[in-house]
């Protein structure tokens, strides 16, 4: 065999990172670096190296999440009314095999959207599957799927992920019927897997939202039976970077208060 045939076969074998680095590996070997056991270490290294890569990249794909932001990236100094260490806590994922949820509470651009993704993103790397979508995304896929009687399918996509992660509850009060499939979604994913809501309402301001008090009640029975919730009171993160630039003078803010329902 010679090398290029080599190179071939491993492609053929469906091994395209080792035939990739195939020469390169041989070259330090045939230079009396490296034994043949370490050269045969390297080139499997190299492919199941690649192939994470490529694994995590298309589950990261799949998750549909809308930047990737990692916690890392998070200033919690600026964030004083966030405990870091739930925060910590909750990115040890403990809350995955629980099956509890994580509610994050607060007014607009204080990280909540950022918080939510880089836990997506900390699980995905955990090998979990991720799935993100808008609460208004979610209301109308299910209100399609349930007037093209797709229902079935259309749930489908927001129940199999491990974890759903429904961004901007609250943002626009549900159409009529939409409470109830969404109850339907909340209740078939009670105990089996977790849900990553982030809402600028209040639990109490739910009803509004949803529309109907006796499915809202029904709705928070079981998305709050185990649940973190993260209740955040700062600034906006945008403002605070634009008033940094001398861009923006800020009217007196009216901080909404959030209260912890259960
Ligand atoms: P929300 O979802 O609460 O409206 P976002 O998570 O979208 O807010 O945050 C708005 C922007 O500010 C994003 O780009 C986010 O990454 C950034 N951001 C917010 N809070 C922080 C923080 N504490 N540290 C670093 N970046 C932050
Ligand atoms: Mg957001």
């Amino acid at each position: 065999m010679t090398p290029s045939d080599m190179k071939e076969t491993l492609i053929q074998l469906g091994l395209p990172a080792a035939a990739q680095v195939l020469e390169q590996i041989q070259a330090r070997a045939v230079a009396g670096q490296i034994t043949y056991a370490e050269f045969l270490a390297d080139v499997l290294q190299t492919e199941q190296a690649d192939r994470r890569t490529r694994y995590l990249d298309t589950r990261t794909k799949l998750a549909n999440l809308p930047f990737h932001k990692r916690l890392e990236d998070f200033d919690f100094s600026i964030q004083p009314t966030i405990d870091e260490r739930q925060i910590q806590e909750l990115a040890s994922l403990s809350f995955i095999p629980e099956t509890s949820n994580i509610f994050l509470l607060g007014p607009p651009g204080v990280g909540k959207s950022h918080l939510a993704v880089s836990l997506g993103l900390l699980a995905i790397e955990q090998g979990y599957s991720v799935y993100f979508t808008t609460a208004g995304k979610l209301v109308q896929e299910l209100m399609t799927g349930y007037q093209e009687d797709r229902l079935r399918r259309r749930m489908r996509r927001y129940l199999s992920p491990k974890v759903l992660i429904i961004d901007e509850m609250g943002y626009q009060p549900f159409p009529p019927t939409a409470a109830n499939l969404f109850f339907q979604l909340v209740s078939a994913r009670y105990e089996r897997s977790s849900i990553i809501m982030t809402s600028n309402k209040a639990f109490g301001a739910w009803g509004e939202v949803l529309g109907d008090p006796i499915v809202t009640s029904a709705v928070l029975d079981r998305i709050l039976h185990h649940a973190y919730v993260v209740n955040i009171r700062g600034e906006s993160y945008r403002m605070r970077e634009r008033k940094a630039a001398g861009m923006y003078q800020s009217p007196p803010i009216k901080t909404q208060q959030l209260e912890d329902k259960r």
